[in-house]
């Protein structure tokens, strides 16, 4: 789980040029404007990442009235700023300042999730099932451990689509159809469901024999504004998973299962990609426009080592890189 608030330590400022009242912190692996003079290198704040909601009953938030509360990515001065620094004093008395705490509940700050609408939300059957994971990726800014760890690793790098997720499964002879938190019950009118029966995708997985799940993005019409201009919908493979073994095939063995079912993945960008220990740089990295449309900004990249690995404290080595500029673009 994404930790939205928590306490960190101020690692950097710099001057921003031709402004006088700000400057450049960097928390984290993320950098934003703070006011000049509020905060010194080595200060621990209280730091809020992007698409935090905070409370609409605090006086301290009251200037984030006219963004719902909601914290965006923005440009000041021709800086990009991701996320807030508040001083450690807005948290109750009693609250011990150790670095890394997450004060997210006790600031009363919530999560902005888009709304779905109801051409996918579709009735609900049950729960994500727990033979499979849930899809997630993590924000490389957090992750400064993971890159000192996998630096010099060969990664493979693909377009990171603005759509919206889907899982379809066979388990045990149950062929299942999933949105990002939920099973969806059949119908004619989901369009998670419309797509498995226009992609045959039953029949697909049936003829693998075993227990199976592909997880995608869908994306088209009705679909995050339909940014690639696509007709109808479409399903981008980025995972398959094997729900016998708990395991996601490889890369390779990824890209051949994904041509043997006749289905798309998503834009591979780079099979080769050594990876560089540094967050601004691969964030400099996801800046680009998509392959699947011209002038349209990608979302990001997603990176992940060709072999599969899973870390203890962490679970899959896979993250992504969200382009700043879709952000301010879109978001
Ligand atoms: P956050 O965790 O940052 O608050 P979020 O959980 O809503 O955001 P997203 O930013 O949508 O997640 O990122 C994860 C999702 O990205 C996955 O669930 C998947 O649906 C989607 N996705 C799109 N393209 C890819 C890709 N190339 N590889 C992996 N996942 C992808
Ligand atoms: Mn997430």
């Amino acid at each position: 789980m994404r930790k939205l608030a928590s306490i960190q330590k101020i690692k950097s400022l710099s001057d921003i040029p031709e402004a006088d009242n700000i400057q450049k912190a960097t928390v984290l692996g993320w950098e934003l404007v703070v006011k000049k003079n509020e905060f010194e290198v080595g200060d621990f704040c209280v730091y809020c990442e992007i698409d935090s909601v905070m409370p609409d009953d605090n006086p301290a938030f009251e200037f984030l009235r006219n963004k719902n509360f909601r914290i965006k990515t923005i440009r000041l001065r021709g800086q990009v700023s991701q996320g807030i620094c508040l001083p450690v004093s807005i948290l109750p008395q009693e609250i011990e300042i150790v670095e890394d705490k997450e004060v997210t509940e006790i600031l009363g700050i919530t999560k902005y999730d888009p709304p779905m609408p109801a051409s996918l939300a579709g009735e609900m059957e049950g729960y994500f099932p727990t033979f499979i994971p849930k899809t997630d990726e993590t924000r490389v800014q957090v992750l400064q451990e993971l890159l000192d760890k996998y630096v010099g690793q060969i990664f493979y790098v693909t377009e990171k689509l603005d759509g919206t997720s889907v899982t379809y499964f066979i388990q045990d002879g149950e062929f299942g159809v999933c949105s990002r938190n939920y099973q969806i019950k059949e119908s004619n009118t989901n369009t998670f469901w419309q797509v498995a029966h226009t992609l045959g995708i039953e029949q697909k997985l049936r003829a693998l024999g075993g227990n199976w799940a592909l997880q995608g993005e869908l994306v088209g019409e009705n679909i995050q504004k339909n940014k690639y201009k696509l007709k109808g919908q479409q399903v981008f493979l980025f995972n398959i998973f094997n729900s016998d073994k708990f395991d996601y095939l490889d890369f390779e063995d990824f890209l051949a299962m994904a041509k043997k079912l006749e289905m798309k993945t998503v834009p591979i960008l780079e099979t080769d990609y050594v990876l560089e220990n540094n967050i601004r740089d691969l964030v400099e990295k996801s800046i680009g426009d998509s392959v699947l449309i011209k002038n349209v900004k990608r979302e990001g990249i997603v990176l992940r080592p060709l072999q599969e690995k899973t870390e203890r404290t962490y679970g899959r080595v896979s993250f992504k890189a969200i382009n700043p500029e879709f952000l301010l673009k879109y978001d």
